[in-house]
């Protein structure tokens, strides 16, 4: 896979305010931040989206999954928050490394436009 911004961040080539890592993950903060807490959790594995899953995966996005809710109760948002996973150009995606958007902080509308 191409190197993204998201595997340089993994890399250290460039900043990120990262809030956790283990092995297989890494959780920074958006640097664009759509919410007064908006953390991105992303795979140390270069999955390009949502549509390159393959079931070997689905440990691992349990692991993003479960990282982001841990993050969220250590960020305080006890009163909710929203995981985002955007898929390819019609779903919004714009960095092609899988990365799962934790929004909290305030008061989210539905529907996303
Ligand atoms: P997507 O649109 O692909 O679902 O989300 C990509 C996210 O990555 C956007 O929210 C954008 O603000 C964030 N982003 C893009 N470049 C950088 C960067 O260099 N550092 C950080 N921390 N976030 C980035």
């Amino acid at each position: 896979m191409a190197e993204t911004i998201f595997s340089k961040i993994i890399d250290r080539k460039i900043p990120a305010r990262i809030e956790y890592e283990d092995d297989r993950c890494l959780a920074f903060h958006d640097v664009a931040p759509q919410a007064p807490t908006h953390v991105l959790v992303i795979p140390k594995q270069p999955i390009p989206s949502l549509a390159d899953l393959e079931p070997a995966d689905e440990a691992l996005v349990g692991h993003l999954v479960l990282v982001a809710t841990q993050l969220a109760a250590k960020l305080g948002l006890g009163d909710g928050y929203r995981l985002v996973v955007n898929c390819g150009r019609d779903g919004g995606q714009s960095v092609d490394h899988l990365h799962v958007h934790l929004l909290g902080g305030r008061q989210l509308r539905w529907p996303p436009g």
